[in-house]
């Protein structure tokens, strides 16, 4: 889960991080009169969303009186910002911070995540603060340091000193550093993070150390134990369709591609999606319904899929285990009458009632293409879009489609073994 900037900086300032003060706003009005209250002369009126690269996108501006604050704030509320964090849509802004101008001297770069390798947090500071780290990682790897976190011991503050040093903070702010640094690690350990990136952390003219960006980032799995955290919740800022999916209890993620994937185990849907990727296609979500989906389940991740607009055609692809066929197939053929599929739908099945599933894809009359595997799946689905793409009436080539394979005679044969199987 995700939290917005001045979230997070509100956390930091319970673990002793320093901010600039600041007062999040939600209208134009809210951020003058907050700047007035902040007082000074110098005020920074900041984009919220949850997404990096605010500055470089128009989302970050220094206004030098009230009037500036009113005109940025009305420039910035409401536009759809774009980062390369956003993509080309970008995002809209529903909510500023106003804070007090900072003097900047030096821009740094702190963050924290879990390092795999060695099963620790690992620190990363540099001094190219205010870049992109991820070019300052490739380009010049020298000046990113890394400390790995004794998970019993925490982050020594020999340890923050060091790292302070080697990334340029004077010598008299050293000790205000280290203590930022060790309370940055305690943050990221007492919230069960993932991500804690401040980006600048920024020395100023008059020597304090200000972390000028907040960046968290939590654990899903740990968000049980954090209520105060999930209270931070903004659905604004996230994909309506994992919302949804999270609802009931779908694990779905939006990609980019147009072919929607509906498969049960994550397992199976990672090799589903790079089976598609094999084949040329490109996945437009990754969805796993579970072991023990039920019908309802089934039509409402298949809902979810469809109405994503990129979605041109559809492969399910599951394999019965603890979850039958049969149920995925009544989920599949509910699904596609309630939402009047327009896509070509392409259905693998293999295991518990496969017989029996196949027969209601049949039955329910649906333009379904049945596959044997997954390689025959992908193909087919891959060929369905282009196929859509080279004539302007798809529908009848896809009915065409599975009469290429008319070994199914013995339906009713199989439908009765299949419900003796059952029984
Ligand atoms: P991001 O672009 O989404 O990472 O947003 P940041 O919070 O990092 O802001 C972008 C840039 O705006 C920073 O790197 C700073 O250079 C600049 N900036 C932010 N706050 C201030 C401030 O108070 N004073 C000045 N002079 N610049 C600021
Ligand atoms: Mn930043």
């Amino acid at each position: 889960m995700k939290i917005h900037e001045y979230q997070g900086k509100e956390i930091f300032r319970r673990y002793g991080v320093p901010t600039p003060r600041g007062i999040p706003c939600f209208s134009v009005e809210e951020a003058v009169a907050a700047a007035q209250r902040l007082g000074g002369k110098v005020w920074v009126v900041k984009a919220q969303i949850h997404a990096g690269g605010r500055g470089k996108g128009g989302g970050v501006k220094v206004a030098k009186s009230p009037d500036e604050v009113r005109a940025h704030a009305k420039k910035i509320l409401g536009m759809q910002l774009v980062t390369h964090q956003t993509g080309p849509e970008g995002q809209k802004v529903r909510r500023l911070l106003i804070e007090e101008g900072a003097n900047i001297a030096k821009e740094l770069y702190v963050g924290l995540v879990v390092d795999r390798g060695t099963q620790k947090v690992a620190l990363m500071a540099s001094s190219e603060g205010g870049m992109d780290i991820e070019q300052v990682a490739a380009k010049t790897p020298e000046r990113i340091h890394k400390v790995f976190v004794d998970p019993q011991a925490g982050l020594a503050e020999g340890e923050a000193r060091e790292v302070a040093r080697r990334i340029g903070v004077p010598e008299g702010a050293l000790g205000d550093a280290a203590r930022l640094l060790q309370g940055l690690y305690r943050c990221f350990w007492e919230t069960d993070a993932s991500l804690v990136e401040v980006n600048p952390l920024i020395v100023t003219r008059d020597g304090r150390v200000v972390a000028l960006d907040a960046k968290i980032n939590f654990d899903d799995n740990a968000l049980f134990r954090h209520e105060d955290i999930v209270a931070l919740r903004d659905l604004d800022e996230e994909d309506p369709l994992e919302i949804e999916a999270s609802r009931h209890d779908l694990n779905y993620i939006s990609l980019d591609g147009r072919i929607g994937c509906m498969v049960n185990g994550a397992g199976l849907a990672m090799a589903t999606m790079d089976t598609i990727k094999l084949f040329g296609g490109s996945p437009a979500n990754f969805l796993d319904v579970g072991g023990g989906a039920t019908a309802e389940k089934v039509t409402a991740a298949f809902k979810i899929m469809l109405s994503n607009p990129k979605v041109k055609a559809i492969l399910v692809n599951i394999f019965g285990g603890i979850m039958k066929c049969d149920t995925i197939a009544t989920g599949v053929v509910a699904a596609a009458r309630e939402v009047k599929l327009a896509v070509p739908l392409v259905v693998r099945m293999k295991g518990t009632n496969e017989d029996l599933g196949k027969q209601i894809l049949k039955d329910s009359g649906l333009p379904i293409i049945s596959a044997d595997n997954m390689a025959d799946a992908a193909q087919k689905v891959v060929a369905s879009l282009a196929q859509k793409k080279a004539t302007a009436k798809p529908k009848s080539k896809l009915q065409s489609k599975p009469k290429a394979k008319p070994k199914k005679k013995p339906a009713a044969k199989k439908k009765a073994k299949a419900k003796g199987k059952k029984k």
